[in-house]
């Protein structure tokens, strides 16, 4: 996975940081950019994916494509 460009970053509800990235492939990928020290979610480690997140982006671009 190539990272093509950052559109945007969230701050979780644990604190935690996400970067949404697009990357060559024109999928869009949530990955953990900076982990709340405080945190306890083992998934929020830094350069997960959050998949969750990602598929807000996703249900924005299938919306899109089904109106023909
Ligand atoms: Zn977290």
């Amino acid at each position: 996975m190539r990272i093509l460009r950052g559109l945007t970053s969230r701050l979780l509800p644990c604190g935690c940081i996400v970067g949404v990235y697009e990357t060559y492939e024109g999928e869009v990928v949530t990955l953990l950019d900076d982990r709340e020290p405080a945190c306890k979610n083992p998934e929020h480690a830094n350069g997960n994916q959050i998949p969750a997140l990602a598929g807000l982006e996703q249900r924005d671009s299938a919306r899109r494509s089904s109106q023909k």
